[in-house]
C-alpha cells in the first residue's frame, strides 16, 4: 500500500472504531465483543491476510480506546458465528444463501449475513457469562437495532 492509501485505511478504522465506541456509550456497555479471528476457516471467500490485519488493527484501536472509558474488550470463538440462526439457533451451511446474505433453512428467517454474524457473536458473549462466574450472564447486548439476551434471544428496539 502506498502511504496515501494506509492514512486513508486507519482514518477508515479510526472512524469505525469511533463508532463502536459510540454506540457502547450510548447503551452503557461494560463490554464489547469481537469474534476471534485467529481459528477463521469457514469463511467464503477465505479471510485474506488484509483482513485478517485490518481486524486486528481496528481491535487494537477499540481496546485502546475503550480502556480510556472503562470498558472491556471480550473475544469469542468464530465458530458457525456465520451459519447458526440468531432467531431458531439452526446451525447449517446452507443458512449461509451468498456472502452477504442469510437465509434459515429451518425457520426462513432472512437477514444480512454479517448482522447475523455480530449477533452470534453477542449472543455467544452473553451466553458465556451464564455457563461461568462472570458477572454477563444477566447482562443485555445492545445492537443497533435492539438487544441479544442470553435467554430470550433477540428483541428489537423500539
Ligand atoms: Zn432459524
Amino acid at each position: 500500500m502506498s502511504g496515501r492509501e494506509s492514512r486513508y485505511l486507519r482514518d477508515e478504522l479510526h472512524q469505525v472504531a469511533n463508532q463502536i465506541l459510540e454506540e457502547a456509550r450510548t447503551h452503557n456497555c461494560e463490554y464489547i465483543a469481537f469474534e476471534n479471528l485467529k481459528h477463521i476457516r469457514e469463511r467464503a471467500p477465505p479471510v485474506k491476510e488484509f483482513h485478517r490485519w485490518a481486524h486486528r488493527q481496528l481491535v487494537d484501536l477499540v481496546e485502546y480506546k475503550a480502556e480510556a472509558d472503562g470498558i472491556s474488550v471480550g473475544f469469542v470463538d468464530s465458530k458457525n458465528t456465520s451459519r447458526r440462526c440468531p432467531e431458531c439457533g439452526h446451525t447449517s451451511e446452507g443458512n449461509r444463501v451468498r456472502q452477504a446474505e442469510f437465509e434459515c433453512e429451518s425457520c426462513g428467517a432472512t437477514q444480512n449475513a454479517d448482522y447475523v454474524g455480530a449477533k452470534n457473536v453477542g449472543w455467544r458473549f452473553v451466553r458465556r457469562g451464564l455457563q461461568s462466574s462472570r458477572r454477563t450472564g444477566d447482562s443485555q447486548l445492545a445492537l443497533k437495532s435492539g438487544t441479544v439476551t442470553p435467554n430470550r434471544g433477540f428483541v428489537p428496539s423500539d
